[in-house]
């Protein structure tokens, strides 16, 4: 059976409707600026499929820029569309398949130079799925208070890990910190980003002071099914979802069986809702049911079991540099701490600002986009709020702002992992500040 790959991006008031596409030779990335609502709508009639495939939606206070791959056999055509309406486009990536190719071809160079297996985990470098097991296992092993948990298993089998990090697990007091990355498998961005964060916590004595008085738990890669296909062939490397096959439900849909659920769909809050699709091939199909993905359940229920102690929960995501508290499903509803979460959301952004300089915008999920709204049901991040109590909740859109999108080059990964510490630095002392109870704070400091 044929890969394959939806990519369309929901306009949150059109209909939408996924067809299931390959990645094609040829294939190239195109950008277009618009600065009013109509214009907005009168772009999303002609970025139609099979014409575009909109990727993603990235607004400003003033304009919105969307991204759209377009078939080489449509560019005449689309390029003539635009300019009969006034649009100017940017092309962003000229060949999509070439740009894959040369990510495929410097990881696979590098593999062969270094194939001893006795070198230190290189967190500058994309891993798959059984180096990062096998970097669990190693966290867990070389440090007393870091343990592997599992959860429970994938549609496909593999075993679904928690790592905690605990100064003293016996103590049911003390606040935690939950961090997960990779529920969207193409985001490589994002474990490799966690993976660096734990490094530093648990060796980087700037950070020692965290864990007398803070527990974590970290979920480097929450999509282990889709994850691990993205690694398995190049056309597979845009893909987002679950891997579980459902029979297709929509005429538009290319084959009789469609793969996966949006896994950032399938929680169960404000289910079905706008910003979901219930089309099974679509990028954003939200699941049969609530939690209906094994990953997804597991999940839930370890946050359930663990709702009272955690005060904080970030999912990483990419791309677009965004910092997104509840709520994302309804744009007429603000958070009844609203303030907490919007002061906590300033002051991540501007820790990971002090960085390297690169801007996180910060808001509500459903308004940081201001331009238009852009609404998402059945997140983590609204669930853990909403239904699990947990105050601090939010996603956080790494690198970049559309430049190399899902396929940020390797060398960016250090710079992005320590955005992303500076921002856990943050939570965490605001955490152990608002929350840890005062004896812990004083408590002795783990041994490695
Ligand atoms: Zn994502």
């Amino acid at each position: 059976m044929s890969q394959i790959y939806c990519g369309i991006i929901i306009v949150s008031l059109l209909p939408f409707l996924c067809r299931a596409y390959e990645i094609n030779a040829g294939e190239q990335v195109w950008s277009v600026r618009v600065n009013r609502d109509d214009d907005f709508l009168r772009l999303t009639n002609i970025l139609v499929q099979p014409i575009a495939k909109v990727e993603r939606e990235r607004s400003h206070h003033n304009h919105t820029q969307l991204y759209f791959r377009v078939e080489k056999r449509y560019i005449k055509r689309l390029r003539t569309e635009l300019a009969i309406n006034g649009f100017r486009y940017d092309i962003i990536v000229r060949d999509v398949l070439q740009q894959l190719d040369m990510e495929h071809q410097s990881i696979s160079k590098r593999r062969k130079r270094s194939t001893s297996s006795s070198v230190e985990f290189d967190y500058t470098r994309y891993h798959r799925l059984n180096e990062i097991e096998d970097w669990m296992d190693s966290m867990a092993s070389n440090y007393s208070f870091v343990s592997k948990i599992s959860i429970g298993t994938s549609y496909r089998g593999r075993q679904l890990h928690v790592l905690r990090v605990s100064a003293n697990p016996s103590d049911s007091n003390r606040p935690v910190l939950y961090v997960d990355a990779g529920i969207h498998a193409r985001e490589w961005i994002t474990p490799a980003a966690l993976m660096y964060v734990v490094k530093e916590i648990v060796s980087n004595h700037s950070y020692a002071h965290l864990l007398p008085a803070l527990d974590f738990y970290f979920v480097p890669v929450v999509n282990l099914d889709g994850y691990d296909f993205t690694w398995k062939r190049l056309r597979n490397r845009l893909w987002r979802k679950t891997r579980r096959p459902y029979p297709a439900n929509n005429r538009n849909c290319h084959s009789a069986i469609s793969f996966g659920v949006d896994g950032n769909r399938n929680w169960d809050v404000n289910f079905g809702g706008d910003g979901a699709s219930n089309t099974t091939c679509s990028y954003l199909y939200h699941g049969p049911f609530p939690e209906s993905e094994n990953v997804i359940r597991h999940l839930a229920d370890f946050l359930r079991q663990e709702k009272k102690r955690i005060k904080g929960l970030i999912s990483l995501h990419n791309y677009g540099q965004q910092i997104l508290y509840p709520y994302n499903y309804d744009i007429s509803k603000s958070a009844p701490t609203e303030s907490q979460l919007r002061f906590v959301g300033n002051k991540l952004s501007a820790a990971i600002e002090s960085v390297h300089g690169r801007r996180y915008e910060s808001g509500r999920g459903s308004k940081v986009l201001y331009a238009f709204p852009d609404v998402f049901s059945g997140s983590t991040s609204d669930w853990a709020y909403e239904k699990a109590g947990i105050p601090l909740s939010y996603t956080i859109e790494v690198r970049d702002t559309g430049t190399f999108r899902f396929e940020l080059p390797e060398y960016e990964i250090i710079p992005t992992s320590e955005e992303v510490m500076a921002g856990i630095q943050y939570i965490s002392e605001y955490i152990i500040e608002t929350y840890a109870p005062d004896e812990a704070i004083s408590s002795q400091e783990p041994k490695a």
